[in-house]
C-alpha cells in the first residue's frame, strides 16, 4: 500500500518539486514583462522611426512649396532691379529676407553670372561668385519653363539648398492697345533673361526641431514603457498570484492528503487547472479506496483477506500481551466442496462460496473478526473469550452451516464444514504458528469425520501425526505396491433372527513393527496423498479374491466394500469391477458397495453414471455413515439404496439417549417406506440390539454381533426372547 501511494504521489511530488524551484529559475512575471517591454521598444522605435521619416518627408514638401512661393515673390521683387536703381524694391526685399529665418541669402546675378547684389540673413556666408557655367546653363533652361528653379543642396549639410532660378520678363510681341487678341498674345508671347536669383536656404532649424521633438516623444514613450513595465509587474504578479496559491494545496496533496481544497481561481486558465486539480485529487482517491479494498478484502466474498487477517491477529497478539485475556483462532474448510465444482462448475462454486461467507458474518459478533484465507477456507478471530464459549460458537457456525441449503440447477446442496480451535493467550506470541495450530486441528476434525470442530491439542496426536505425513506417504505407497494391506471381514446380522445377513470387508494395514493398523491411522494421510483411489481398487480386486476363496465354503457368501469418493476419479470403475468379477467368478448380486452419505447426496454426473453402471451389474448399494452429515430423508427416496447404514453416533448410547432413538426409529420408519434395510453400526451389547430391534432396525454390526475376522464366519446372534417377543408384538 505504501508503494502504491508513493506511485499515486510521484507526479504530485514532481508538481511540487517544481513549484518550489530553486531562485535561480526564470521568474515567469519577468518573462513575460521583458517579452512585452522588448516587443513595446521595437513597435515604439519603427513608431519613432516612421514619425522621422514622416516628419522629413512633410518638411521636404513643405520646402519645396516654400521654394516654390519664394522664388516667385524674388522673381517679382527683383526684376525691378535689373531695371531700375529701385531703393523702394531694395527695401522689400530686405523685409523680406528678414521675414524668413530660413533665408541665409539672396543673390541676384546678371544673365552673364556675375554678381549684382545681395542681401544676407543671419547665416555667415562667404563672398558672393559668380555663378559657375553650368548652373548658369540649367538656369537658363528653365526661363519659360513649369519649373521655376534649380535646385541644389549642400554637400555638406543635407538640410541646406542652393537655389537658383532664372528672373525673366514677358512681353506681347504685338503691343497695339486697340487690337488685343489674348489668343494672340498667348502665342506671341516673348520672354527676356534680364539676370538670375540665387537663394541660400537652410533648413536646419525645422530639423532641429523635429528632432527635439522626436526626443521628446522617445522620452515620453520610455516614461511610459516604465510606468508600463512596472504596472504590468503588479498586474502580472496578481494574476499569477493563483497559480501559487496552488502550491499548499498541491503540497498537501502530495502527503496524501486528498481531501484538500482548492481555492476557486478568478481567471478562467486557473481555474481550468484547478478544475484538473481537483479531479486529480477525486481519481486518486478513488484510485486509493478502490486499491485498500484490493489490498484489505477478498473480492469475492468482501471479507478480509489474508494479509489483513493477520494485520488484525497482531493487533489483537499486542492487547493480549497488554490485557491478558484469551481468544480463539477458528479454522475453518469446508467439506467436500470440490464436488460443489465438479457438479455444477466453478461460478456455482463461487456463488455457494459468498453464501457461507454471509452465513459465517451473521454467525459471529460484530467485534469478530471474518477472513477468506483463500479456495475455501475462512478464518475467525474471536476476541476476548474462553475456551467454552469458543466451542458454543464453534457449534453455532456448524449448525448454522448444516442450515444452509443452496440450490443450483435444481439441486439442493448442504455444505457443511469442519473447524480447527487454538486459543490464543499471552504464551502465544506467532501468528503464523497460531494459524498453523488451527490449521492443524481442522484437519484433526476432517479426519475425524469432518463436520465438527476440534480444539487444537499440543499434546495430541495431530502434531506428530501432522509430521509423520511424510513417512504415511511412503508406507501407504509400499503397502500399495507390495500388498500389505489385509482384509477383515465383519459380519451384519438380521436382528430378528441374528443369522448372518452379509459381511463387510473392512482393510487393515500391517505396520513395520508387525501391528495391524485400522483405517482410521491411515486414511486421512491415503486421501491427502492422493493414493486412495488405488487403494479402493486395491480392496475391490482382493475382496473378489476373497469372495472366490470362502464361497466354497461359504455359499452364502455377501460382501460389502467401501468405495471412497476417490474410487469415482477413474472414470472405467465399473469395467474395472466387472473384469475383476469375471476373473475370480464373483457374481455381482453377491456383493454390496458402500458409499458415505456426503458422496451420495452430492453427487456429480460422472458418480452417477458409475453408480447407476453398478447397479446394473447386479450389484447392490448401502448408503454408509446415515444421519452424520447430509441427513436429510428426502433424499432416501431418491437415491435408491438398498441398505442405508446408521451411523454408529446414533447407536453407541442409544440406551441413554432418546433422541438417538427416535432418530433410529424414524430413519427406520423411512427406510421400510423406500423399500430400504437398516443397518445399525456400533452395537456392543445386548440391551442395544434389542432396542434396535424394537425401534424396527433389520441388521446390527458391531462387536456384539461379530467382530473383524480373517475369514468370513457366521455365528448366529445370542438374541434374548424378551426381545424376539417384544419383536414381534411390535411388529403386530
Ligand atoms: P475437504 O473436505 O477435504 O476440505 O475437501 P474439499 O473438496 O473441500 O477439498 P479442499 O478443501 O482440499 O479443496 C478446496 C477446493 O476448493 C479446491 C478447489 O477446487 C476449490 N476452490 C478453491 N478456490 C476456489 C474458488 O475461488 N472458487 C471455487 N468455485 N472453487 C475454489
Ligand atoms: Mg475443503
Amino acid at each position: 500500500m505504501k508503494q502504491a501511494m508513493a506511485v499515486i504521489t510521484t507526479p504530485v511530488a514532481r508538481m511540487l518539486q517544481r513549484l518550489r524551484a530553486p531562485s535561480s529559475k526564470r521568474v515567469l512575471v519577468h518573462e513575460i514583462l521583458w517579452i512585452q517591454i522588448l516587443s513595446a521598444s521595437i513597435v515604439g522605435a519603427f513608431a519613432i522611426g516612421a514619425l522621422y521619416w514622416g516628419g522629413q518627408w512633410v518638411l521636404q514638401d513643405n520646402y519645396s512649396r516654400w521654394a516654390l512661393q519664394w522664388t516667385e515673390e524674388l522673381n517679382e521683387l527683383g526684376s525691378p532691379l535689373y531695371l531700375s536703381d529701385d531703393s523702394e524694391a531694395l527695401l522689400r526685399l530686405e523685409s523680406f529676407v528678414k521675414k524668413y529665418p530660413e533665408i541665409g541669402r539672396v543673390a541676384y546675378f546678371r544673365p552673364d553670372g556675375t554678381p549684382l547684389f545681395s542681401i544676407d540673413g543671419d547665416a555667415e556666408l562667404g563672398p558672393l561668385t559668380r555663378l559657375p557655367e553650368s548652373r548658369l546653363e540649367d538656369a537658363k533652361a528653365l526661363v519659360g519653363n513649369d519649373q521655376p528653379y534649380v535646385l541644389q543642396s549642400s554637400i555638406v549639410s543635407p538640410r541646406q539648398f542652393e537655389i537658383l532660378a532664372p528672373v525673366w520678363t514677358e512681353s506681347l510681341a504685338d503691343d497695339g492697345l486697340f487690337a488685343f487678341d489674348p489668343a494672340v498674345a498667348l502665342t506671341e508671347s516673348k520672354t527676356e533673361l534680364i539676370g538670375f536669383v540665387g537663394m541660400h536656404l537652410d533648413f536646419i532649424l525645422f530639423h532641429d526641431r523635429l528632432l527635439a521633438n522626436i526626443k521628446v516623444a522617445i522620452l515620453i514613450l520610455l516614461v511610459l514603457l516604465f510606468a508600463f513595465a512596472l504596472y504590468g509587474r503588479r498586474a502580472l504578479r496578481r494574476a499569477l498570484a493563483s497559480i501559487s496559491d496552488l502550491q499548499d494545496p498541491i503540497q498537501e496533496l502530495a502527503r496524501g492528503n486528498l481531501k484538500v481544497k482548492f481555492e476557486p481561481a478568478e481567471h478562467r486558465e486557473i481555474s481550468d487547472i484547478v478544475e484538473a486539480l481537483e479531479t486529480t485529487a477525486s481519481a486518486l482517491s478513488e484510485r486509493d479506496a478502490m486499491l485498500m479494498e484490493l489490498a484489505n478484502h477478498d473480492n469475492l466474498t468482501g471479507l478480509f483477506n489474508r494479509r489483513r487477517f493477520m494485520e488484525e491477529l497482531n493487533v489483537e497478539l499486542a492487547n493480549i500481551a497488554v490485557h491478558e485475556h484469551s481468544s480463539a483462532l477458528f479454522f475453518i474448510d469446508l467439506d467436500q466442496f470440490k464436488y460443489v465444482n465438479d457438479t455444477c462448475g466453478h461460478h456455482a462454486g463461487d456463488r455457494l462460496i459468498r453464501k457461507v461467507a454471509d452465513e459465517l458474518l451473521r454467525s459471529v459478533s460484530d467485534e469478530d473478526i471474518v477472513a477468506r484465507f483463500g479456495g475455501d477456507e475462512f478464518v475467525i478471530l474471536h476476541c476476548s473469550t474462553d475456551k467454552e464459549s469458543a466451542r458454543e460458537m464453534a457449534e453455532d457456525i456448524l449448525a448454522n452451516m448444516r442450515r444452509l441449503a443452496h440450490v443450483e440447477d435444481e439441486r439442493v446442496f448442504h455444505i457443511h464444514c469442519s473447524i480447527g480451535v487454538t486459543m490464543i493467550n499471552r504464551a502465544k506470541a506467532n501468528p503464523d504458528e497460531i494459524i498453523a495450530e488451527a490449521d492443524i486441528a481442522c484437519r484433526e476434525a476432517k479426519s475425524a469425520g469432518r463436520n465438527r470442530m476440534q480444539f487444537f491439542e499440543k499434546s495430541s496426536h495431530i502434531v506428530e501425526r501432522a509430521t509423520s505425513d511424510v513417512g504415511w506417504m511412503n508406507r501407504l505407497r509400499n503397502a500399495v505396491d507390495g500388498d500389505r494391506f489385509e482384509l477383515r471381514f465383519q459380519p451384519i446380522n438380521r436382528i430378528d433372527s441374528g443369522a448372518t445377513r452379509y459381511h463387510e470387508v473392512l482393510l487393515r494395514l500391517r505396520g513395520d513393527d508387525g501391528k495391524l493398523l485400522s483405517p482410521d491411522a491411515f486414511l486421512p494421510s491415503a486421501v491427502r496423498f492422493g493414493l486412495m483411489s488405488e487403494i479402493d481398487l486395491w480392496a475391490i480386486r482382493h475382496s473378489a479374491e476373497a469372495y472366490a476363496e470362502y464361497v466354497e465354503e461359504s455359499p452364502e457368501l455377501r460382501l460389502s466394500i467401501n468405495l471412497s469418493a476417490n474410487a469415482f476419479e477413474s472414470d472405467n470403475l465399473s469395467d474395472f469391477v466387472a473384469t475383476v468379477f469375471e476373473e475370480y467368478g464373483v457374481p455381482a448380486n453377491r456383493i454390496i458397495f458402500e458409499i458415505t452419505e456426503s458422496l451420495a447426496v452430492r453427487r456429480p454426473r460422472h458418480v452417477e453414471l458409475q453408480i447407476d453402471a453398478l447397479r446394473e451389474m447386479g450389484s447392490k448399494l448401502a448408503l454408509d455413515d446415515f444421519g452424520t452429515g447430509y441427513s436429510s430423508f428426502s433424499y432416501l427416496q431418491k437415491l435408491h439404496f438398498d441398505f442405508i447404514k446408521i451411523d454408529g453416533s446414533f447407536v453407541h448410547d442409544i440406551l441413554n439417549n432418546p433422541v438417538d432413538q427416535k432418530m433410529i426409529k424414524l430413519i427406520a420408519e423411512v427406510g421400510r417406506e423406500a423399500n430400504m434395510q437398516t443397518v445399525a453400526e456400533y452395537v456392543q451389547d445386548a440391551a442395544s440390539l434389542e432396542l434396535l430391534g424394537e425401534l424396527g432396525v433389520d441388521l446390527a454390526q458391531g462387536f456384539f454381533v461379530g467382530r473383524p475376522t480373517r475369514r468370513p464366519l457366521y455365528k448366529t446372534t445370542p438374541i434374548s426372547l424378551s426381545s424376539r417377543r417384544n419383536r414381534r408384538s411390535w411388529q403386530h
